[in-house]
């Protein structure tokens, strides 16, 4: 699918070197805890604002967002400081509101871009506006519906476009609030790769603790920027109180992360660079001939299981192989998952190959 998009460091707001930053409350609570707050923030460079007006909370009853009055303080925060302001659309109704308080960006949560019906609600009250549009990904791991969300903005005019990793929902017993799953958004990353890329460490960790390694894991797989939760006293926080970081702190993490270059246009690097692909080139090329060679192998044992009336599938033969196979790999340095996975993707094609 083709998406039409305007990179994050053309709509004006983002300072690189990277990470790019959005910072600020998990929710505006008082116009004290977001003047503060932006405060802190401010003072060390972070141009982007953010705070959640209208929050979508698992029970009734917990705190769910102090509403449009929230949308003056962070015009405050604008004219105060200069900052650049964004919060979280749901609807139709959130979107008037920020435009007519003048929000900068809005962002599309977890829960909102698993909902075709509100995506196409938030797309058609954005239409005719050139509002940049951060969506995050569905809470379920399903790349098609996080691209379908972009797509269905994309179609109503909106070209500034930008993603936030916050990882999925999962059962399994796991340090983090949320299953990272990196390689969905680095799958998506590899689709789109003009599109600006935020990570949010926050909601994928649940726990400031873990902030750092998350950020840096960010960073390293080439991701544009972080979008952190920082209230000015974590503790008193009315939602997510557990995952914030003072500005202070914030400031800390991004002064502790290594950040390696995406690409270098020095010399030296490219040459060496290219010489290493050209290696692997010629390794994918052998590859290639090797497996077309145990293909031939395996149509040949088909034709003779055939003539001796053998069933084509010997599932004995094959657990020992895969057994033999996963012993060697490890020798080598290679992970019984690795070689479990190319293996039977392999004899997959042979079964294929043999009944053909
Ligand atoms: C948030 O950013 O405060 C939020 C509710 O995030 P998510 O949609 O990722 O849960
Ligand atoms: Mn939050």
């Amino acid at each position: 699918m083709n998406l039409d998009i305007i990179p994050g460091t053309e709509w004006g707001f983002f300072t690189l070197p990277r990470p790019m930053c959005i910072a600020g409350p998990c929710s505006a609570e008082t116009e004290e805890q977001v003047m503060e707050t932006a405060e802190g923030l401010n003072a060390f460079g972070i141009h982007v604002f953010r705070a959640g007006i209208w929050k979508p909370r698992t029970h009734p009853g917990s705190f769910e967002g102090v509403g449009t009055q929230g949308l003056k303080w962070l015009r405050k925060v604008k004219e105060t400081y200069g900052m650049k302001v964004c919060t979280e659309v749901a609807s139709e109704k959130h979107v008037l509101e920020c435009i007519k308080y003048g929000v900068d960006i809005v962002w599309v949560g977890a829960r909102t871009s698993a909902n075709p019906f509100l995506m196409q609600e938030i797309a058609d009250a954005l239409e005719g506006t050139d509002m940049p549009v951060l969506v995050k990904n569905p809470v379920n791991p399903d790349l098609d519906l996080w691209i379908g969300a972009l797509e269905r903005l994309n179609r109503a005019g909106l070209r500034k476009l930008g993603v936030i990793h916050r990882g999925f929902s999962t059962s399994a017993a796991i340090p983090y609030r949320n299953d990272p799953g990196w390689k969905l958004a680095i799958e998506l990353r590899s689709r789109y790769p003009r599109m600006t890329f935020f990570a949010d460490p926050s909601h994928m960790a649940g726990d400031r603790k873990y902030l750092q390694e998350l950020s840096q894991r960010a960073m390293d797989l080439g991701l544009d920027g972080l979008m952190v939760e920082s209230h000015h006293c974590p503790d008193c926080a009315w939602s997510d109180a557990k995952q914030q970081l003072t500005p202070k702190d914030l400031q800390h993490l991004l002064e502790s992360l290594v950040i390696r270059e995406n690409t270098s246009e020095n010399d030296a690097y490219r040459e060496g660079i290219d010489a290493l692909r050209a290696r692997i080139d010629l390794i994918d090329e052998n590859l290639l001939k090797l497996l077309k060679d145990r293909m031939d192998v395996s149509r040949a044992i088909g034709e003779y299981k055939r003539a001796h009336n053998v069933a084509i599938l010997q599932t004995g033969r094959w657990e020992q192989l895969l057994g033999d196979m996963v012993s060697r790999a490890a020798e080598l340095g290679i992970s019984a998952e690795t070689i479990t996975a190319i293996m039977t993707a392999i004899h997959d094609e042979s079964v294929r190959v043999q009944k053909l």
